[in-house]
């Protein structure tokens, strides 16, 4: 990351999966720091920003928020795919038809990024809805894990409506305030 960051402050993340795996609203929690109350079907792409800090750095993150399969993403799919930085492959962990879809996406991401070793993420969302009584129909770490391994990505399981808490500390005027986010 480091030499990336002497070159660029803007990083562009494409966000991709089936539609319905959460999307809209993890992007929507990482921007906006909440999970939406009502989101409606995306259509095309949407974009939102957030900016971090590492080591001191401040980074902006461009977070490309597209649509699952709507017909006219390939005049598009071009465009999305132009000088992007990192790849989040999402699938729902209680769907695994989202997670069999995701080989249709991995093949777009190969057709549109001839030449360049993009940096891959496999999120596994909605994993506050994972039901141990019903491991059957979801997809476990462990499948998830070696499909990450076998494509060169790294696998994170995440929840938009309910993501783990952790502690935050942030400067307030002179008082340094320690917060769960
Ligand atoms: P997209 O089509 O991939 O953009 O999916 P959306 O963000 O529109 O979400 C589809 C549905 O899944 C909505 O009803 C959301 O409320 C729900 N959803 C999204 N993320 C989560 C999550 O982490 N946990 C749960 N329980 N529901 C989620
Ligand atoms: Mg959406």
């Amino acid at each position: 990351v480091s030499s990336l960051l002497g070159r660029c402050r803007t990083f562009k993340v494409l966000v991709i999966g089936d539609s319905g795996v959460g999307k809209t609203c993890l992007t929507h929690r990482l921007c906006a720091g909440e999970f939406p109350r009502g989101v409606e079907a995306t259509i095309g792409a949407d974009f939102r920003d957030t900016s971090l800090e590492i080591e001191g750095e401040k980074i902006k993150l461009q977070l490309w928020d597209t649509a699952g399969q709507e017909r006219f993403r390939k005049s598009m799919v071009q465009h999305y795919y132009r000088n992007v930085h990192a790849v989040l492959f999402v699938f729902d962990v209680t769907c695994p038809a989202s997670f069999n879809g995701l080989s249709a996406w991995v093949e777009e991401c190969r057709q549109n990024s001839l030449g360049h070793e993009i940096p891959r993420f496999l999120i596994g969302n909605k994993s506050d809805l994972r039901d141990p009584g019903r491991a059957e129909r979801q997809v476990s770490q462990e499948r998830a894990t070696s499909f990450a391994k076998a494509h060169g990505m790294v696998f994170f399981e995440t929840s938009a409506k309910n993501p783990p808490r952790r502690q935050v500390s942030r400067q307030r005027g002179d008082r340094e305030v320690v917060y769960q986010q």
